[in-house]
């Protein structure tokens, strides 16, 4: 690994700890004496995505990682959560510990953290994967958050899902704001 500020071919390593699935190393180059950071990942085994016509596909992680990042696309979320949500599910993949998983389970796996994560990216991804044809299967996918979302769902991790709404509030302070409500 050549040094990023000056290109030099050495350097040394000033700290090293396991991350997830890896080792993460802060290094220190030997020329210029900047500190980068390089992470090492074990290169698992090969793993076959079975489509929906029977085909196998090698999987690969960057067609995942682009179809998250799609859905989302200028969504109010933290730097670096597309990449951590494609690291968790890939991770998960891998830990099934099969040679071949049908693409139905990737897109059943993404489908479910989009929605613990935001619902607009949920319904991004929902319809390409899920192949809304119509404006009617599309409602009553949203109809169904609508519905779920303040009993089911992360509360704490939720994005508005209407516009000019809070944050989802938790059990207990909305049924003190609906009393109030009431007494209004
Ligand atoms: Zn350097």
């Amino acid at each position: 690994m050549n040094c990023p500020y000056c290109g030099y071919h050495d350097s040394k390593v000033i700290d090293s700890r396991s991350v997830n699935d890896g080792i993460r190393r802060r290094r220190q180059c030997l020329s210029c004496g900047s500190r980068f950071t390089t992470y090492e990942r074990l290169q698992p085994a090969s793993l076959f995505v079975i489509k929906k016509d029977e085909r196998r596909e090698e999987f690969n992680r960057n067609k995942l990682l682009s179809g998250i990042r799609k859905a989302c696309e200028k969504r109010p979320l933290p730097t670096g959560t597309v990449d951590k949500l494609a690291d968790d599910i890939e991770a998960g993949l891998f830990h099934l510990g099969k040679a071949e998983i049908p693409s139905t389970v990737i897109g059943d796996m993404v489908m479910e953290r989009l929605r613990n994560l935001d619902y607009i990216a949920y319904i991004r991804f929902a319809s390409v994967y899920r192949e809304f044809t119509d404006i009617t299967v599309l409602k009553q996918e949203v109809d169904t958050l609508l519905s779920g979302h303040r009993e089911t769902l992360h509360p704490t991790t939720q994005l508005p899902l209407l516009p000019g709404e809070e944050l989802v509030k938790t059990a207990k302070t909305r049924r003190m704001s609906q009393k109030k409500r009431r007494a209004n």
